[in-house]
């Protein structure tokens, strides 16, 4: 298959490009390395020995993303591209609104000229809000607290009202819960620009002595320890659910949680991160971040049942793997 990658040069895209390529898949990638750099596409060839067609391109640009599918008649699409910050999205909400919708309508009009029905878009757990009952399922309520959250409901209304308007389109909806992790070569992973809002990321500079202390938001949630539980999921595995998604039979608008289905708290996490990597991360409990949530996991039954989606790495993996990609970078 032929796929259009947006977004390909980013965390979550480039796992995604290499798995594709090692299936022997075609991939083009757009992207205007707002958040990426060029020197991901030599990882992604060093690690598949294979070339990715790269435009650095922006997809709010319409007669760019059009000439890219003018030369390239690609099968389907993975949109990874759009910006992604909460708090970001929260003081600039213009620029995210501009850059989110605006990307993915070029997008869907281009596909709709060039007769490309089947995509494939990152959505996120955030579009569930405060969840009312947990595990969450797919067909929870739906709720936004922040323009970038807002942004990822829009553009799923978005979808539906074109697949409703046009069932020809195959359109998979893909709400990921909390990504970490990264590639098994230590080549590609997450490293964002300033100080970190994730936890993961934030984990990882404590230990390496480039932050003095994780601050630790709260230990007075009714969860098992007190501290914030989220649904951690291997960027790999995170990865290989688009190669499902792209395959699956069932044709239609399809929506899928992609968790492990697991939560884990924010101890939990620093404790497994300092015993497999064997370091010490300093950490100080500071009172609750704004905003924030108890508890929120994934079901994972739809796509284990309709996409045969599971995952193979544990939050051992999980640590190792972050703390790798930062050793080796
Ligand atoms: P990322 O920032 O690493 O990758 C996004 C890529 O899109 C970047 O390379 C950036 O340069 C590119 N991009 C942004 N706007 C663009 C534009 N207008 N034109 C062309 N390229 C553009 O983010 P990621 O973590 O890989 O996330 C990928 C997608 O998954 C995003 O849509 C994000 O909202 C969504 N998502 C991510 C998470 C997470 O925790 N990482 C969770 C849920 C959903
Ligand atoms: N968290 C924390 N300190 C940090 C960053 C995050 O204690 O510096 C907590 C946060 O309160 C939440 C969990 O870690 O309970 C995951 O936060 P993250 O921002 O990574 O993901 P999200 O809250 O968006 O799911």
């Amino acid at each position: 298959m032929k796929v259009l990658v947006t977004g390909g040069l980013g965390y979550i895209g480039s796992h995604t490009v290499v798995e594709l390529l090692e299936n022997g898949d075609e991939v083009i990638i757009i992207d205007n390395l707002v958040n990426s750099k060029l020197e991901v596409l030599e990882k992604i060839k060093k690690i598949t020995g294979k070339n990715a067609t790269f435009y650095q391109y922006d997809l709010c640009d319409y007669s760019k993303v059009s000439e890219v599918f003018e030369k390239e008649r690609p099968d389907a699409v993975i949109h990874f591209a759009g910006l992604k910050a909460v708090g970001e999205s929260v003081s600039k909400p213009l620029t995210y609104y501009e850059n989110n919708l605006l990307s993915t309508i070029n997008l869907l009009k281009c596909m709709a000229k060039y007769n490309v029905k089947k995509i494939v878009f990152s959505s996120s757990a955030t579009v569930y809000g405060k969840p009312k009952t947990l595990p969450i399922r797919e067909d929870a309520s739906l709720h936004t607290t922040n323009p970038y959250g807002t942004t990822k409901l829009m553009i799923e209304n978005i979808l539906t009202d074109l697949y409703n308007s046009d069932s020809s389109f195959d359109i998979t909806i893909l709400r990921y819960f909390n990504p970490i992790g990264s590639h098994k070569s230590g080549l590609l992973g997450e490293n964002p620009n300033g100080i970190p809002n994730n936890l993961m990321p934030y984990v990882v500079r404590v230990a390496r002595g480039e932050l003095p202390v994780l601050n630790i938001f709260g230990d007075d949630y009714p969860t098992i320890d007190g501290t914030g539980v989220r649904d951690y999921i291997h960027v790999l595995d995170l990865a290989h659910g688009h190669i499902l998604a792209l395959n699956n039979k069932i044709h239609g608008l399809k929506i899928y949680n992609l968790g492990t289905g697991k939560g884990t708290s924010v101890l939990e996490l620093v404790k497994m991160f300092e015993k497999v990597n064997n370091v010490k991360v300093n950490y100080q409990i500071v009172k609750r971040r704004d905003g924030d949530i108890a508890e929120c996991y994934a079901s994972s039954d739809k796509a284990k049942n309709e996409l045969g989606f599971t995952c193979k790495y544990t939050l051992e993996d999980m640590c190792l793997d972050s703390y790798n990609y930062h050793d080796a970078n």
